[in-house]
């Protein structure tokens, strides 16, 4: 097995869980690590034993010369992080959302083809394992075809304490986790010909919307719901799980709170607990996002050494982010329209 040095850039709130992934992966070490905040990289350097620390991206890369790079920073500095990555010919993970804008997105997405260079976007959700029960579930015939959707994410969760720049951008949910929502919509369903959206701001307190509701009409020829909110108080706290419904021919698939996965099928109702397990580094309620991280980044260590292109493929996500963009288009406007055209 090829062994990978790999590079990370940002050492902020998200980044400590894709160390911890990657300190799990055989054969993978992180051998320097980057942030323009010195007090940042230290505490990172630290807790994960990296001597090799740098507040400039571009000279870490030069001098490492890693084989592949992390990029755990937020969407505004991911265009130039990635295409100094495609300049050296270093293979790129990047964080969602991907980019600010489909322009950037696709001159990323364009400078890793012209140079060769694997590209994935760290677009882990679709990697958690109940939502991967679900798709096995829906991939099996078992309930038939389907002929109806729902991708749900509903919380009053303070996400505001961890990550306080969400309160202050203009854009949020959509683009912070519904983006992840859609994903798994087309994950489920296939990609998508229509999107209508709306949007609305509940919580005061911060400048972007918290809630949204999306009908999507896939390719596959039925609609799906995305919705998703953070203004969303329930008797109790569900945060980060996503729950799902599928409504097919001959049965329905129902993964509902607790990840308690019921599946009826013509034979009877069968339940299945597909809770994500605990790793040794995770905390709850956050593990099944980090089961997730782990999962992501292992599949990229894979399809790195195999020469396969990853699932969540900058190219492939290209269609993600159309999606959200469309979502705010079509909720500015109160219209509908084809992701496709943005
Ligand atoms: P953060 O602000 O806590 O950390 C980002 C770090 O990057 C900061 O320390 C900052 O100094 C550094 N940085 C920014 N630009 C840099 C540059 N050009 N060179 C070097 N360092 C630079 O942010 P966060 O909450 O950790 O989020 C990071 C990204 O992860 C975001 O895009 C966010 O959407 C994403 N995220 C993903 C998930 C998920 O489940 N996939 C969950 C949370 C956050």
């Amino acid at each position: 097995m090829r062994e990978l040095r790999g590079a990370l850039i940002g050492c902020g709130f998200f980044a400590r869980n894709q160390m911890h992934a990657w300190a799990g992966i055989p054969g993978v070490s992180i051998v320097a690590l980057c942030d323009r905040d010195a007090a940042r990289l230290d505490d990172m350097g630290e807790s994960f034993a990296v001597a090799a620390r740098f507040t400039d991206a571009a000279a870490m890369l030069r001098e490492v010369r890693p084989d592949f790079v992390d990029i755990a920073t937020t969407a505004p500095s991911h265009r130039a992080l990635v295409e100094l990555a495609a300049s050296l010919a270093i293979p790129a993970i990047c964080q969602k959302p991907f980019a600010p804008t489909m322009d950037d997105a696709r001159a990323m997405v364009e400078a890793c083809e012209r140079a060769g260079v694997p590209l994935m976007v760290h677009e882990n959700f679709r990697w958690q394992s109940p939502i991967r029960a679900v798709r096995r579930c829906l991939a099996s015939g078992e309930i038939g075809a389907p002929f109806f959707g729902r991708v749900s994410f509903r919380s009053a969760y303070d996400v505001y304490a961890g990550q306080p720049y969400l309160a202050e951008g203009e854009r949020f949910i959509v683009e912070d986790l519904g983006i992840h929502a859609l994903d798994i919509a087309r994950f489920l369903f296939g990609d998508v010909t229509r999107i209508t959206a709306r949007t609305r701001r509940v919580n005061p307190r911060i400048r972007g919307e918290d809630v949204a509701t999306m009908l999507l009409d896939h390719e596959a020829g039925f609609a799906s719901v995305v919705d998703c909110s953070y203004a969303t108080r329930l008797e109790t706290e569900r945060f980060p799980q996503t729950l799902i419904e599928i409504d097919g021919s001959e049965g329905t698939i129902r993964l509902d709170e607790g990840y308690r996965l019921t599946v009826t099928g013509p034979d009877g109702t069968r339940h299945e607990d597909v809770s994500p397990p605990l790793l040794p580094w995770a905390s709850r309620p956050w593990h099944n996002i980090q089961e997730s991280v782990a999962l992501i980044q292992a599949h990229w260590a894979q399809a790195l050494r195999a020469g396969t292109e990853p699932d969540t493929s900058g190219r492939d996500n290209l269609k993600t982010l159309a999606l959200v963009e469309a979502a705010y288009l079509s909720a500015a406007a109160g219209s509908s329209l084809d992701p496709r055209e943005v």
